[in-house]
């Protein structure tokens, strides 16, 4: 960590998880590299920023990068043909792109503009996502798969689309399930595509272990589904069932379990297939998992596999067992959403202030003081190199027995504040000494000498899986990156909630609990950036304090080295907060307005008073929820 050699960036590892797309350039700022055009200059991200601002874009943002999103598709439906180019397989690949994963408008469009050479097509768990995906123009030979728990509607709907032409695949997830698309296509008269969901009993490891095998909530077991196979008989339809899906769960990050469920996944298949189904497509659903660390092991921000690898094992392991079994090579289908999406966007925000775990000075002792502030005091004398922990557990001793004085009303409030200011300054020594002598300093000592840098965001809205499942997200300074930082901090938000920070940092060796930043700089703003946050974080936010939406940019990397501005979704006022939890804003100022009204009337207030009053109220009820 002090290598001197190092350069002052070399602790973040970008190196590690950037992937070709995060680079930093000679004047320290991170850049964005064109993966479409490798030989184009990187673009400065501070840049792109201050071009926007000069737009009237504001940070906190939502960063949307096209060609990542180009590049994934390209790369995922290139590695599968690639794939079955090596392995000699007779079957074709068809990927459709899960909705839940982004169903933003601005991200579906471009999945389908992308995907429409390869026939990519869609992924519906719901009657919305259902209404999305038929609002697009596919390929002709592009799929719509229909997952979850469906109704007569969504049943009817997904049968009735394929008289324009949709391949829409109704996924039978129970015997229930087969029973009601029975009774629909007897009234439709139109012949559906049907697919069994089977649930796979190996287990992955990972953050969805316990959702998987046995005791996953989707899915068929053998009973059920014999169970099904028997009532499609029995209705003439079995010659509609074609598909056969299983999915294994998020982010799997051991490419061994993904053979492992594959070969059981062509196990039903088999049986399937000698059972007399004329099974055509093997869906193998997603969990393609990103490498957030960088770290390239079956660890739970990791994975131990690239895209390639994933997909030439998926090749090889169903060429292997369908040729064992003499049957047709199928075309196989996965739902990738993660791999597809996660790089293509990221939040950029900027610092606010930092409340400093440290002081310069320390104050000095004054007539009256107590006998434990001198013996704080003193500790400054001999804190040593050697004697580090003894010094920081003799100051935090006095400092809480000051305290316990103070609560008792025995010293007041200014010579409590003294004790404070000497007490950080003890702390900023042993930051000092810890940092120039090589003291190892614990990473929950760490955690307790970190300052607090509060940031433009909210952690709910914005980066809610940071919250609930403590996903970890690539997070660095955007500048000054060619200066060794000098502070560590955790990250408090926006919110009034004590749960509103993060204090899990990915660095070059391994997580800590701050992350390296620069003393604030005073004339110009600090930005920060979390990667890899396209997949399941936009959606799956609240309105925790009622911040919203942040602004949203959509942009596209030129080969020149310039970039182009998409699309700009301006983030939620306040008045759109206030009625998505069913305030009326008309009434809001109404209210407001009776209330500055009668304080006219009472003399409280002068008539002149009233423009600024309501002028204020308006401004805010028109403006971003978040620091402006
Ligand atoms: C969520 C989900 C996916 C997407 O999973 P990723 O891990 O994002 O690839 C695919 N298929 C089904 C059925 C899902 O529920």
């Amino acid at each position: 960590m002090n290598n001197p050699h190092a350069v002052p960036h070399a602790i973040y590892g970008i190196d590690k998880w950037g992937k070709d797309l995060i680079v930093v350039n000679d004047e320290g700022e991170i850049c964005l590299k064109n993966p479409l055009n490798p030989s184009a200059p990187a673009i400065s991200l501070p840049g792109i920023l201050e071009d926007l601002e000069d737009r009237g874009v504001a940070v906190p943002m939502l960063l949307r990068v096209s060609s990542y999103l180009e590049s994934e598709i390209r790369h995922i439906n290139e590695s599968f043909a690639d794939a079955i180019d090596r392995v000699g397989y007779r079957g074709k690949f068809r990927g459709v792109f899960p909705i839940k994963v982004n169903q933003q408008a601005q991200v579906i469009d471009r999945i389908v503009e992308f995907g429409a050479p390869y026939s990519y097509g869609l992924e519906a768990g719901s009657k919305p996502e259902l209404v999305i995906a038929l609002a697009h123009r596919l390929a002709k030979d592009a799929l719509i798969v229909c997952n979850g728990v469906k109704d007569e509607e969504f049943i009817s709907l997904a049968i009735l689309s394929r008289k324009i032409g949709f391949n829409t695949v109704i996924v039978l997830e129970s015997p229930k399930e087969a029973d009601t698309v029975i009774e629909v296509v007897k009234k439709l008269g139109v012949e559906p595509m049907l697919g069994v969901r089977v649930k796979l009993t190996n287990q992955i490891t990972g953050k969805w272990e316990k959702s998987s095998g046995d005791r996953s909530t989707f899915g068929m077991n053998t009973d059920q589904l014999v169970s099904v196979l028997d009532k499609l008989r029995d209705a003439g339809l079995l010659h509609c069932l074609k598909l056969q899906h299983s999915h294994l769960g998020s982010q799997v990050p051991d490419v061994n379990d993904v053979r492992r469920a594959v070969s059981e996944a062509c196990r039903y298949y088999t049986e399937l297939t000698q059972e007399g189904v004329p099974l055509t497509h093997l869906d193998l659903g997603g969990g393609m998992g990103v490498d957030y660390t960088g770290e390239k092991s079956a660890t739970e921000n990791s994975i131990n596999y690239t895209m390639r690898e994933y997909c030439a094992n998926v090749v090889e392991t169903v060429a292997y067992a369908m040729d064992g079994a003499g049957i047709e090579h199928p075309t196989i289908v996965t739902e990738s959403g993660r791999a597809v999406v996660a790089t293509s966007s990221m939040l950029i925000f900027n610092v606010l202030e930092a409340t400093l775990y440290d002081a310069p000075t320390a104050p000095a002792v004054e007539e009256g003081d107590h006998h434990l502030i001198s013996d704080l005091l003193a500790i400054t004398e001999y804190i040593s190199a050697e004697r580090l922990q003894e010094c920081w557990n003799d100051a935090t001793f006095y400092r809480n027995e000051l305290r316990a004085l103070f609560h008792r009303g025995y010293i007041n409030l200014r010579q409590m504040a003294r004790a404070e200011r000497i007490y950080l300054h003890i702390m900023a020594r042993i930051k000092h000494h810890a940092a120039f002598d090589d003291i190892k300093v614990s990473e929950e000592q760490m955690a307790r000498l970190a300052d607090i840098y509060h940031c433009n965001f909210s952690l709910f809205q914005s980066l809610p899986d940071v919250w609930a499942i403590d996903q970890l997200h690539p997070l660095v300074p955007l500048q000054m990156l060619n200066e060794a930082p000098d502070r560590r901090a955790v990250l408090s938000d926006i919110t009034c909630d004590s749960d509103g920070k993060i204090d899990r940092f990915i660095l070059a060796d391994g997580v800590s609990s701050s992350v390296p930043v620069h003393t604030l700089p005073e004339d110009k703003p600090y930005y920060m950036g979390a990667f890899f946050v396209g997949a399941y974080q936009e959606t799956l936010g609240d309105l925790h304090n009622l911040f919203g939406d942040t602004n949203v940019v959509t942009i596209d990397l030129r080969a020149d080295g310039g970039f182009d501005l998409l699309h700009e979704q301006e983030g939620d006022t306040i008045s759109e907060v206030l009625s998505y939890v069913e305030f009326d804003p008309q009434d809001c100022v109404a209210a407001f307005r009776r209330m500055v009204d009668e304080a006219i009337s009472s003399g409280a207030l002068k008539s002149k008073d009233r423009k600024v009053l309501m002028g204020a109220y308006r401004d805010s009820i028109n403006g971003y929820t978040y620091y402006e």
